[in-house]
């Protein structure tokens, strides 16, 4: 398996041979209307081009479509014929833009040898949770590639903790940038519920991802390391990749 680590929660995973594109958001430098006052978003740009990253993608897998996870550059640039896997809530959505290779996942799926089960989560908690509406996960299984569980748009919750407990990820990728909405609390994972992620999944490997792209994140890279830190979280344990970054993973 190897990762390209593009930006928020876009990556392009090749696993079992397909090269999956997850949460394109695509938009140039401030293209995105600010979600928290401080700033338009996204806070940076690409680290390469948009044909890079459409280049031998097979199919593309949507946690959900706010805006910082399938902006409308995607949805223009796209081609029409490109395969997408997707919650049930947003089939109809792809599906009207013109995406007529839309599956949705409810349960799993398998494909080319490689099954991709959906996992739920809470996109925050109380009145905001249900403003932000239902989010979605997927983990990844194939016979001779790790066992990758893309948590999505989610806080630390039972839901995550049964998925660790019942599929034994080696990889779990966390979206951990603390983002807050108003006085929300976080509506994703932050530094303290990332580390406890780490914490109980002892035979897995961490990777933080969704940092320091949008204007409501609370903490950066920097901030997770340090309380990973002095947590005693190791740079083996959780990894906090930088945009732009490829990863072989080897088991
Ligand atoms: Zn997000």
């Amino acid at each position: 398996m190897k990762i390209e680590f593009i930006r928020n929660a876009t990556m392009k995973i090749e696993y079992n041979g397909e090269i999956f594109l997850t949460d394109p958001m695509l938009a140039d430098k401030f293209e995105i209307e600010s979600f928290a006052g401080n700033s338009r978003n996204p806070t940076i740009e690409l680290p390469c081009s948009i044909y890079e990253i459409l280049q031998g993608v097979d199919t593309i897998i949507s946690s959900h479509t706010h805006q910082d996870h399938f902006d409308a550059t995607a949805m223009d640039i796209i081609p029409s014929e490109m395969s997408i896997f997707c919650q049930p809530e947003d089939t109809k959505k792809f599906l009207d833009h013109g995406f007529v290779y839309t599956e949705s996942i409810d349960e799993k799926i398998t494909r080319n040898w490689t099954t991709i089960i959906r996992t739920t989560g809470h996109h925050g908690t109380g009145e905001i949770e249900k403003a932000m509406g239902t989010v979605s996960g997927y983990v990844l299984q194939a016979e001779n590639e790790p066992v990758v569980y893309w948590a999505g748009d989610t806080i630390y919750c039972d839901e995550v903790k049964q998925v660790i407990a019942k599929y034994k990820p080696d990889y779990i990728i966390t979206h951990s940038c603390g983002a807050t909405l108003d006085d929300s609390g976080p509506i994703i994972m932050d530094a303290k519920q990332t580390i406890d992620v780490c914490k109980i999944a002892n035979n897995s490997t961490i990777i933080a991802i969704h940092m320091e792209a949008l204007d409501h994140a609370t903490i950066t890279r920097k901030d997770l390391r340090k309380m990973a830190d002095k947590e005693g979280i190791s740079t083996e344990k959780l990894l906090i990749p930088n945009d732009g970054e490829i990863i072989t993973f080897n088991t």
